[in-house]
Formats: structure tokens, C-alpha cells, sequence
């Protein structure tokens, strides 16, 4: 027997209204902000709602007043209007339908299986478990992304409203941004397993807009992500120039900001500096905070090669794991890397790691740079001639030596070249004729010239700003 809309009562409106609600937003907005709930009175043309709480009432009458209007509608067309009030003798309510509000299993507890936290219908990336807020090294270079990682995980859920929104993360390659956006979703399922968590990369997202234009369900697509408790999207300096993608960007963004969603971006500059990127979406991407993660120094480097290699099961001697400190000096995706070569080394060979024998691999991974053997004296004492700033810029640049000294024009040479003879003039205090003998007899105003262009460049361009920093800090300038 089926009730007419006009002979249910407020319960069981109530209970047909919640059961539409749970599939329209995520579980736990759902289990958050509905539980409590009920409806206090309601005639033919209006219900009113009341709440156990101020907060939970503003939230309701703010946020999903729309939704919660329509959704009454479509069980009863008569009802028109929809109050709101405090009740605070609802705290201690039971749902009257609490199958509605029941937890779902935690799929993390299945064994062996890579966590996958999907929302339905949207392609997100595998968040791997071991990627955690508790594992990953805090030092000062990345101590206030971690915490901000940390706020905003506890924040998510907390029904106290986001706390960074959205949190942007930006820094170079291998620094542990990823490490990070990972370890804030897992942290936030830790919290809350109900939590609905999509986390892409800018490269899945475009395509995944794509395939939704092609097959026009573009607006399937933007329901799903509203439904998302948290959207997490890494290396967002991909979205240069995609404008239709930035464009779909934008409207979620709005969407899940408006209700309060939390957003998270990383990627390898600021969101000021993101070119190629619509005014309208750069400028959203920095209302909330920014936070940047540098290279780790010495002693983070010293505990992160400690904290890995006990993954791995891996025991090296401290010359070897100082060897490692001193010389991953860029990238910590490198230490990744040779550490499981060193470890297979040790399993095939059963001969324990050395200096010599992690250096050799070191230089097939990296043989551009220039090998420090005796730990921290690293570049920082060595830096006394022109050849010590040429290995230093190559290793940067990533360039090799030979081009820095040779006569390409290109700008991705010249550039790191004349940003070696501005090292030279400033640090090692040379002449320029003397950096232009020793840059294979150029004449002096040449390297003049360079030297200006740098230093102008440095005016407007804070990336160039950047890479002196830390061109600075690896030769120990204050
Ligand atoms: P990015 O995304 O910035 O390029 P990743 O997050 O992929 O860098 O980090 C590269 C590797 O270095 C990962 O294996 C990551 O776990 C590790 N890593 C980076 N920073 C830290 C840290 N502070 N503590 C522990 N591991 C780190
Ligand atoms: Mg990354």
C-alpha cells in the first residue's frame, strides 16, 4: 500500500525525504549534518526543520536549503517553504530510520588490495597507503606544508567548516608534494571513513573531461563532483594552456567551495606564477593558503635515508647512509630509486653496501653531478673555483658542463650559463675578465651583459629569485 503525500506524517515525509538526500550527498555531509535531524511541525504548504544545534542549523539553512527544499517537493509538490530552528533536546535523538545512517565497511580493512577510495563514476587516482602524514620527515624547509597538510585533514569532517580553503602546495620535483596530498587524504579516511575523497592528477582530470565532452555527459560529471568531500588535484601547472579543462575547473571549484568542500592543488610554483592558467581560476587557487616545500637540509635528508631504508629492510653502515645525505641534493625521488637498486644489488650479490659500491650506482643514475665522499662537506666547502660553480649548475640545470662552457645559444643553455658567471661575480668574487677567460676566452663585456640580464630577470621574475636561493644555499651563501 503506498501513502499519498497529503496522508503521511511528518515522519515518514522526513524518512522518504533523508532516503532521496543520501544519494544526492556525500556520506558524511549526510551522517554529519543529518542525523540529529527531524521535522518539528509541518501544514500543507511548509515544514519546519529543527536542528540539535546553532551551528548545524546555520549549515542546513546556509548550505542545503535549495536541496532540501526540492527534495521535500518531490515526495509532497504541495509544500512550499522550508524553516529552520533549534531544538536542543535533539542531541541526544535517535534517526527513526537509522539503517539510513549506518557505516559502511571500511574497504580499507581489505587485505593485500592497494587503498582506492572512488566516488562513484569519477576516476581518481589509487591513494597508496603508504603515503602518510606520520611518515613523512618534517623539517623546517617543509614543516608549515605539513602543518597545514595536518590542519586541513582535521578539519575535513570536523563540522567546523574548512580550515585552508583550498590549500595549495607548491615546490620542485621530488620535494613531496604528492607525499603529502597523499598522506592528507589518508589521514582524512582515518578520521572518517565515510569521507568521499577524489584524488587526480591535472593529466587524469583533463582527460577525464574530455571523455565526458565526447560522450557529452559533461553534467553527470559535475554532480558526481559535488557529492566529493575533499578533491585533491596534483600538478596543476599541467592545465597551462587547457582552457575548455580550466573552464570545468573553475565550475567545480565554485561548487565545492560554495558548500564548503575542501580543495587541495600542488604543483611546481605558485599559484601566482602559474602562466597559461585563466586569471579567474589562478586567482581562486590562492584565496585559500600557500605553502612551499624546499630541499630538505642535511639532518632531514640524514632521517628521511634512515626512515626509507628501514622500509626497506635495508641496514647500511652511517658512512653509507651520510654518503646518501650529502649527495641527494635535489630530487628525494632519487633516493627512492637507488635505494631499491641498492637493496636488489644486496639480494643478488649478498655483499653489504659500501661508499664505492652505492656510488657507482649513484653515477649511473646521475652522472652529471659531481660525488661528494666525505658526507656533509659537500659543495658548501668546495665552492672555491669556476669549476665547482659549473658542476653546481649542471647538476641544477641538469645540463651538462660542456654545454655551460660551450657556444649554444639556446635559451635553456644560455640561461644557466649566465647564472654561472653571476655566481662567479658574486660569490667567488671574480672579474669579469677572469670569468671570461675562464668561460673559453669570452670578452668581458659579454659576461657583463649576462650578468645584468640575470640580475634584471631577478627583478621580475621570482622563479629566477628562487633558483639563486638555492643555488646560494648549496654553496653555503647567507
Ligand atoms: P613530488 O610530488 O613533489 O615530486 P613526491 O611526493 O613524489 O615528490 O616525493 C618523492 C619521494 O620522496 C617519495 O617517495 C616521497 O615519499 C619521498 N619524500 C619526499 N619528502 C619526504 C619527506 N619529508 N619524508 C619522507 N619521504 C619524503
Ligand atoms: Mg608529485
Amino acid at each position: 500500500m503506498s501513502t499519498t503525500p497529503m496522508a503521511m506524517d511528518k515522519t515518514e515525509l522526513w524518512d522518504a525525504v533523508l532516503s532521496r538526500l543520501s544519494e544526492k550527498i556525500s556520506r558524511m555531509e549526510f551522517c554529519t549534518w543529518f542525523k540529529k535531524v527531524q521535522i518539528d511541525e509541518m501544514n500543507h504548504e511548509a515544514i519546519v526543520i529543527a536542528c540539535p544545534t546553532e551551528m548545524n542549523r546555520n549549515w542546513l539553512e546556509t548550505k542545503y536549503r535549495a536541496v532540501i527544499l526540492a527534495n521535500v517537493r518531490a515526495v509532497n509538490p504541495q509544500i512550499g517553504e522550508v524553516f529552520f530552528r533549534v531544538n536542543l533536546k535533539l542531541a541526544d535523538a535517535q534517526p527513526s530510520n537509522p539503517s539510513l545512517f549506518q557505516k559502511k565497511p571500511n574497504p580499507r580493512k581489505l587485505p593485500n588490495k592497494p587503498e582506492v577510495r572512488l566516488a562513484e563514476g569519477i576516476e581518481s587516482r589509487v591513494i597508496h597507503a603508504k603515503f602518510t602524514l606520520d611518515n613523512f620527515i618534517v623539517g623546517e624547509e617543509n614543516r608549515l606544508a605539513h602543518a597545514a597538510c595536518l590542519a586541513v585533514a582535521e578539519s575535513v569532517g570536523s563540522g567546523q567548516g574548512t580550515k585552508y580553503n583550498p590549500l595549495f602546495v607548491y615546490g620542485g620535483v621530488g620535494l613531496g608534494k604528492t607525499h603529502l596530498l597523499q598522506g592528507t587524504a589518508n589521514e582524512i579516511m582515518r578520521r572518517n571513513p565515510d569521507a568521499c575523497i577524489v584524488y587526480t592528477t591535472s593529466e587524469r582530470f583533463t582527460n577525464e573531461i574530455i571523455k565526458g565532452i565526447r560522450e557529452r555527459k559533461g553534467e553527470n560529471l559535475r554532480k558526481k563532483y559535488r557529492r566529493v568531500d575533499a578533491l585533491i588535484i596534483d600538478d596543476v601547472q599541467f592545465f597551462e594552456g587547457k582552457e575548455q579543462t580550466q573552464n570545468e575547473l573553475f565550475n567545480t571549484f565554485n561548487d565545492l567551495f560554495e558548500f564548503g568542500k575542501q580543495i587541495i592543488f600542488s604543483a611546481d610554483r605558485p599559484p601566482a606564477e602559474l602562466t597559461g592558467i585563466s586569471d579567474r581560476l589562478r586567482s581562486r587557487m590562492g584565496w585559500g593558503l600557500s605553502v612551499d616545500v624546499q630541499l630538505p637540509n642535511y639532518e632531514t635528508r640524514m632521517a628521511i635515508v634512515q626512515a626509507k631504508s628501514r622500509e626497506l629492510g635495508l641496514v647500511l653502515g652511517s658512512d653509507v647512509q651520510d654518503f646518501l645525505a650529502a649527495n641527494v641534493r635535489r630530487n628525494l625521488r632519487e633516493l627512492e630509486n637507488l635505494l631499491t637498486q641498492v637493496h636488489a644489488e644486496l639480494e643478488i650479490t649478498g655483499a653489504s653496501p659500501t661508499v664505492q659500491s652505492v656510488a657507482k650506482i649513484f653515477r649511473k643514475l646521475n652522472p652529471n653531478q659531481n660525488l661528494s665522499v666525505n658526507g656533509r662537506s659537500s659543495m658548501r666547502s668546495l665552492a672555491r673555483s669556476t669549476d665547482d660553480i659549473i658542476t653546481l649548475i649542471s647538476e641544477f640545470y641538469q645540463v651538462p658542463a660542456t654545454e655551460i662552457l660551450g657556444k649554444s645559444r639556446k635559451k635553456e643553455i644560455v640561461y644557466p650559463r649566465q647564472m654561472a658567471w653571476l655566481l662567479c661575480k658574486d660569490v667567488l668574487k671574480m672579474s669579469y675578465e677572469s670569468i671570461g677567460a675562464d668561460f673559453g676566452g669570452k670578452n668581458h663585456t659579454t659576461i657583463m651583459h649576462g650578468v645584468r640580464k640575470i640580475k634584471k630577470l631577478l627583478e621580475t621574475e621570482r622563479q629566477v629569485a628562487r633558483h639563486l636561493h638555492a643555488l646560494h644555499q648549496d654553496l653555503g651563501v647567507k
